[in-house]
């Protein structure tokens, strides 16, 4: 299925990008700020962790299934690592596109996980996943040039789309898996797409597509000349003895001819979200646009920073296992308590942090159905309409496993009439009144 909304955002988006001012026309003063800026929505889940701070803040016993951050601290080598270069004194511009060391960390990482040799030409490190993919799209599209986005969807997909003149167009899998399918994708395809970008492991489903489809999806890019995004943040986070695929397993092109492009980072790998760190691997022609990008910008990211994403890659890997192994543990527990609810629908994840239930037989207003569970039973949850996904709710598990039971005991509570009507948060007693 193709999303309607974005179809008519498209025209609302060409003419915005279509309008110029006529020789002599007057520049309209009244409308004081960008109407495309103005048009970007704000994060969803940002804005959730600053409500659940403040709540948390007035002592309200909040629990938070909104996050996307892990509990750990962060590796120790990090922390060495970028404390030396403090203690030094020694904080400079870097080369935009990152400190040699660190590139080459990346360059091992990307053999190591992906089977794939590539050169310092062919990285570039950016702040944060986010800043590398603006960047990549930045560099990419030119006004009214489509990108495919599959649902459910990162938030910040369509936007950053938005942001660079871009039309995003979203595929829905017919069939409430959240496993797309090429049939789900043609019709879709036009003489406009110019991306596709696949995040799998998947936020906010967790699912990971099939071999199969990414093999097939690699081959379709090649073959029409289709950029393929692959953001793979998640990627070493997989449960039930899983890996992730390589999608240049399934392309006989060299780095500067395929069209696939990685983003990696650190922010969910070791749970480093505040380092911000992140990076893309591309061919050398695209990472010297975005590094030209870059330096417009932000000139380079922090050396302190790059220096502690050296620190984790280099040194001893198992923080990564033990965080994969607290989310896999977690997310068994989470799919045991929603078991046991009456009238909800979940696709067990296969990785990430996150399970993206379907909650339409209570409520198939997501966003209505979010603020009742924060205000009723202080639990934080992501509307699924913010994902493309309405009547769902995102449900992140990288937290307690206290959490995770109390937070799906209270959503019971608040939905589902067969729970017992009475139920303590803090010291306080709650009785249901509204079943
Ligand atoms: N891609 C996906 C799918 C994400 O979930 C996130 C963060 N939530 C990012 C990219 C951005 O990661 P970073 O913190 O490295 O900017």
């Amino acid at each position: 299925m193709i999303s309607p909304y974005f179809c008519e955002r498209s025209s609302e988006l060409f003419w915005l990008s279509s309008t110029h001012r006529a020789p002599g026309q007057e520049v309209d003063h009244t409308m004081s700020v960008s109407k495309l800026a103005a048009s970007i929505a704000e994060s969803p889940t940002l804005k959730l962790n600053e409500e659940a701070a403040r709540l948390r803040d007035r002592g309200e016993a909040v629990v938070h299934l909104g996050a996307g951050e892990p509990k750990n601290k962060a590796p120790i080598s990090a922390v060495l690592s970028a404390a030396s270069k403090l203690n030094a004194g020694d904080v400079k511009y870097t080369p935009t596109d990152g400190i040699p060391s660190l590139k080459k960390a990346v360059i091992r990482f990307t053999e190591e996980q992906y089977n794939k040799v590539v050169g310092y030409d062919n990285v570039i490190v950016s702040q944060g996943a986010k800043q590398a993919l603006f960047n990549l799209l930045y560099a990419l599209l030119n006004p009214q040039d489509e990108v495919i986005i599959f649902a459910p969807y990162w938030v910040s997909y369509p936007e950053m789309v938005k942001m660079v003149y871009g039309v995003p167009v979203v595929v829905t899998p017919e069939d409430g898996s959240f496993h797309p399918t090429m049939k789900d994708l043609e019709p879709a395809v036009s003489s406009y797409t110019k991306v596709i970008i696949v995040n799998s492991p998947n936020n906010p489903s967790g699912i990971m597509y099939r071999p199969e489809f990414i093999g097939e999806l690699v081959e379709f890019c090649e073959n029409k000349g289709i950029y393929l995004i692959m953001d793979d943040i998640y990627n070493k986070l997989v449960f039930d003895g899983k890996a992730a695929v390589s999608p240049y397993h399934f392309t006989s092109k060299d780095i500067e001819s395929t069209k696939v492009i990685t983003i990696n980072g650190i922010s969910k790998l070791y749970g480093m979200t505040g380092f911000r760190v992140g990076w893309a691997v591309a061919s050398k022609e695209l990472v010297t646009i975005m590094t030209n990008i870059q330096a417009q910008t932000t000139s380079c990211t922090s050396v302190l920073l790059q220096a502690a994403a050296e620190g984790a890659l280099t040194g001893i890997q198992s923080a990564v296992e033990t965080l994969r192994m607290t989310l896999e543990n977690n997310r068994n527990v989470m799919m045991q308590e929603l078991a046991s609810f009456n009238g909800i629908k979940t696709v067990k994840p296969d990785g990430t942090y996150y399970c993206l239930p379907d909650f339409r037989a209570y409520n198939g207003k997501s966003v209505e159905l979010s603020q009742f569970l924060l205000k009723k039973a202080l639990v934080v949850t992501v509307p699924g309409k913010e994902f493309g996904m309405e009547g769902y709710l995102r449900l992140s598990y990288a937290t307690t496993v206290k959490d995770v039971k109390q937070g799906i005991e209270r959503i019971k509570w608040a939905l589902d009439p067969s729970s017992p009507n009475e139920i303590y948060i803090g010291e306080r007693k709650l009785v249901r009144d509204w079943l």
